[in-house]
């Protein structure tokens, strides 16, 4: 059963990774994820095949995770002798309030619950990102490194409560399809984390980094997405609008001047004034 959820959580990884890329309209990354995607399909048992359409039709996520013995996606606390068959994984194990498919996390990501966002209402990007998120020189100089030095910016501003889980759950998901999208841009992130909004990152890096092993060009333009597990339509309102934007080279050339974080904040705040409502 390990092995079958593995391919699950794959599998959803796969079809996140279609849908960003239906956003940048890359046909030739779309043919890749559609072939990944049907193989894997087709590796799976039929019944759990079936499964796994039926519970996409009601809307993804279709396997979350289970962390203290509750189910990440509807918080629903799960009865002890259903977490210990979820940890044992010899059979599939689904929530009994939201009927998504479960899989054991030790320790899941967590939003801070003192997120400083929430003393004010606002609007357009401020929603989602701060000040205090931009970084305009990053020291990494790979993707990995961007990933983790993004996750320690966020805990330390206090909009995560662990770095360690959160970096390790964006990298997981960089192995299973990887986040550089060309343009210089790269949008990693972590799905399902609880509490907490829909909260960036962004980082910096004018000379280029190689974001994964087979990224053909280097990215500058990092925003490391956390995104709790009831934002997934929020979040690719999101995604869109800041690649709309920045896939322009005038517009990232604006970000990449500037130094501080504040003046990155007034050129984001701009720029996205149209693309993010
Ligand atoms: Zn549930």
């Amino acid at each position: 059963m390990n092995k079958i959820l593995n391919e699950l959580i794959q599998l959803q990884e796969l079809e996140f990774a279609l849908m960003e890329q239906r956003q940048l309209v890359d046909e030739s990354r779309l043919a890749d994820l559609e072939k990944s995607i049907a193989t894997l399909m087709a590796d799976l048992p039929d019944n759990i095949a079936a499964v796994y359409s039926r519970l996409k039709r009601q809307g993804p996520p279709v396997i979350v995770a289970e962390t203290d013995g509750r189910c990440s996606a509807c918080g629903m606390s799960l009865p002890t002798s259903q977490v210990g068959a979820i940890i044992a994984a010899e059979s599939l194990q689904r929530c009994q309030n939201c009927n998504r498919i479960l899989y054991h996390l030790e320790a899941a990501p967590r939003q801070s619950p003192s997120d400083p966002r929430q003393k004010r209402a606002q609007a357009g990007v401020a929603r989602f990102s701060s000040v205090d998120l931009m970084l305009p020189r990053l020291e990494a100089d790979s993707g990995r490194d961007a990933i983790v030095e993004l996750s320690e910016l966020l805990a330390a501003q206090g909009f995560v409560e662990n770095p360690e889980p959160l970096a390790s759950a964006a990298l997981r998901r960089e192995a299973s399809a990887p986040t550089a999208l060309g343009h210089g841009l790269a949008i990693p992130h972590v799905r399902g984390v609880e509490g907490g909004g829909l909260t960036f990152a962004l980082g910096l890096k004018p000379d280029g980094l190689k974001f994964d092993p087979s990224a053909k060009e280097p990215a500058n333009v990092i925003f490391f997405m956390v995104i709790p597990a009831a934002a997934s339509s929020f979040y690719l309102r999101l995604l869109s609008g800041l690649i709309e934007t920045f896939r322009e080279e005038t517009a990232r050339g604006k970000l990449l001047d500037c130094e501080t974080p504040e003046k990155m904040w007034k050129v984001l705040s701009k720029l996205t004034a149209k693309t993010i409502h």
